[in-house]
């Protein structure tokens, strides 16, 4: 099928003249003289892309491109300013700013126009292509965790039985056999649970209300109430702002932190602060603790699904960190470390003042 343009221009000549040449490249173009009108036709017909002028009668074409953008059911379409007018570099600026893809001052030579269309037409299709697969491989990966736990669960519990029942008439050997197939099945159920954590938090939607950050802290401090009893872990927190936040998941995102802080600890019991520091726009979280510290080497690599530094001696599947950096992501913020070996790490995170939450 040919792709679908918009081309949306005030100036009839021009714009006839460009939807002739662009329907002689093999597009249907489709056609607007205002403004609101363009929107309309992007909503109702959702063209693959959109040439929009800057000057036009009734709504400017910036502001046309930011409701296009605000709008989930155009957000995606991309679009190219095309302007005779508004040709100084601020403009330019402004345009891309507002959300255009391409920027392009008139004259524009038919052949630059076509192959900038057909470029922007490809680096889509590539973004929506990565975007199914993506989407295929969170599917699968949800699918084959939330399967595998059931035969799972029927390894562990038939080896428990067999350990019970049968334990006393059976060799040291085959007793130990067992209990290695008990905490082998023990080990792939907390992965598999930590998988469909991850996946779940891929696919729902966000609940944003304004929070103190407290209440996700007392959260994970009681779901964490018995590690930090074993380990005599001190955790301290200071005033926190209240912010437009998900507080479920906020929640995981402090006790993936805080569980980290205490499994990842020295020889000394943990010590643990969180704090804030108000920014213009943002808020800066602050998960400080005086564990063994990471080489800095590693520090982009451990927000990695699967990336684990200490494999060998702590339990885990390295999915707590992904999550972080995915929650802390889909709020808007940023996600980073600051530590060296021996030294203790500062996890930071960023929270937007203003809400920018998206799933
Ligand atoms: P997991 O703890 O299951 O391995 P994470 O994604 O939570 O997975 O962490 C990834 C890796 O980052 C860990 O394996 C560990 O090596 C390192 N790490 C995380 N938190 C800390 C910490 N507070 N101190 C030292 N190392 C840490």
């Amino acid at each position: 099928m040919e792709p679908v343009l918009l081309n949306v221009d005030d100036d009839e000549i021009g714009r006839y003249a460009r939807t002739r040449f662009l329907s002689r490249a093999g597009f249907h173009v489709l056609e607007a003289g205002e403004g609101l009108q363009g929107l309309q036709i992007a909503r109702e017909r959702k063209p693959d892309l959109i040439l929009l002028d800057v000057n036009l009668p009734d709504v400017d074409g910036f502001e046309v491109c930011r409701l296009l953008r605000s709008d989930p059911e155009t957000e995606r379409i991309p679009v190219i300013f095309l302007t005779a007018s508004k040709l100084a570099d601020p403009d330019v600026v402004e345009g891309l700013e507002a959300g255009a893809d391409n920027y392009l001052r008139e004259p524009v030579d038919p052949d630059v126009l076509i192959a900038n269309v057909r470029a922007l037409l490809r680096a889509r299709e590539a973004e929506d292509a990565l975007a199914r697969s993506n989407e295929q491989l969170s599917r699968f990966a949800f699918v084959v965790s939330h399967e595998l736990q059931e035969p799972l669960r029927m390894v562990k519990t038939y080896s428990q039985l067999l350990t019970k029942k049968y334990g006393a008439g059976l060799e040291p050997d085959a007793l130990t056999y067992l209990q290695h197939t008990v905490q082998g099945a023990e080990r792939m159920e907390r992965f598999i649970q930590d998988m469909l954590r991850y996946s779940r938090i891929s696919e729902g939607d966000l609940q944003t209300k304004p929070t103190r950050l407290e209440i996700p802290i007392q959260m994970a401090l009681m779901e964490l109430d018995l590690t930090i009893k074993e380990h005599g872990a001190i955790i301290e927190y200071s005033t926190m702002p209240t912010i437009e936040v998900d507080s479920m998941r906020m929640a995981q995102v402090f006790r993936n932190l805080i569980g980290n802080a205490i499994k990842y600890r020295s020889e000394t019991a943990p010590a643990i602060s969180i704090s804030a520091e108000e920014r213009s726009s943002e808020f800066v979280i602050t998960v400080n603790d005086n564990g063994i510290g990471i080489d800095p080497v590693y520090s982009d690599e451990i927000f990695v699904l699967f990336k684990r530094l200490h494999g060998r001696d702590k339990s885990g599947s390295g999915v707590g960190l992904a999550i972080c950096k995915q929650i802390v992501e889909q709020h808007g913020g940023a996600i980073w470390v600051v530590s060296k070996p021996g030294q203790g790490s500062q996890f930071c995170f960023t929270l937007p003042k203003a809400s920018a939450a998206h799933a």
